[in-house]
């Protein structure tokens, strides 16, 4: 199996995983049971006894992790910061009985200013929706966590439209797992001088032989595409787009989910 080969496969396992069982229950951790000290970004957070939290985190180096959180909604908890929505944290963690209790917690960023715009804010919750339910167990996943730190600082910041944020994230997602869309010339015939291109899941098209169900780009929507897949991380959400192209590649973004999983995110219902 080749490199995309075996990442579809692994999507389509995720698929398999997502129907069966969903993250509210307590990660067992398979390996023997220790202490340790990660970095961890809080991607969903539940109410548990009567002052408790279970967070689900993204860790360094440990991917997906389910820990408990004792006293974090008591007011003067000194979980009370760390342990919530969208935080990035240092955490030392000490083994449970199955999962592991978080025993201190020092933030490294809250993320702050999402919280005080809409736009930013549902853009945040659907970079953590996506983390969250494309996880898999027991799977390094650094590269993920630094794609969605990235997203979640550049909305916190609001210098750049939330809808553009958001369409660079999932286009560097699916290259993450191998997926992206080729963007040099026609996939069929390789024409790459035509200004009336389209975008499958397999990459551009040229109007010869434009596919049923591909998004139109304008020749800058092309070159946006092009930046975005061709640039460093922190490079390739830094340009400057016009309103409708930013469209063009959220609906781009949109479409590739849609061609590589079959349910929906709750969260696009809000943007
Ligand atoms: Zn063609």
């Amino acid at each position: 199996m080749n490199a995309v080969g075996s990442n579809l496969h692994c999507l389509v396992t995720l698929r398999c995983t997502l129907h069966i069982g969903k993250a509210a229950e307590i990660t067992r951790i398979k390996k023997p049971m220790e202490s340790i000290k990660t970095r961890g970004l809080v991607l969903k957070e539940y109410e548990a006894g009567e002052s408790d939290k279970r967070l689900l985190l993204l860790c360094k180096e440990h991917g997906r992790m389910m820990i408990y959180a004792r006293g974090a909604r008591k007011p003067k908890s000194k979980f009370m910061a760390s342990a919530q929505l969208f935080t990035y944290s240092d955490f030392v963690l000490t083994a449970g009985r199955g999962f592991h209790a978080l025993a201190q917690a020092q933030v490294i960023e809250s993320f702050y200013g999402l919280r005080t715009d809409y736009d930013a804010l549902t853009a945040a919750h659907l970079v953590v929706e996506v983390c969250e339910k494309t996880l898999l167990e027991d799977t390094q996943c650094d590269e993920l966590l630094l794609l969605a730190l990235k997203a979640l600082g550049y909305l916190n910041k609001q210098k750049l439209p939330p809808l553009q944020v958001a369409s660079v994230f999932f286009i560097r997602f699916f290259a993450y797992y191998g997926l992206a869309p080729e963007t040099q010339g026609c996939t069929v015939c390789g024409e790459i001088a035509d200004t009336e291109m389209y975008i499958s899941a397999e990459g551009l098209i040229c109007r010869i032989h434009k596919p049923g169900y591909g998004i139109r780009l304008s020749q800058a929507g092309v070159y946006a595409l092009r930046h975005i897949l061709g640039r460093e991380l922190t490079g390739a959400f830094l340009f400057n787009a016009r309103d409708d192209v930013i469209k063009e590649l959220w609906e781009t973004s949109q479409m590739l989910w849609r061609c590589h999983f079959d349910w929906k995110l709750k969260t696009t219902e809000f943007i």
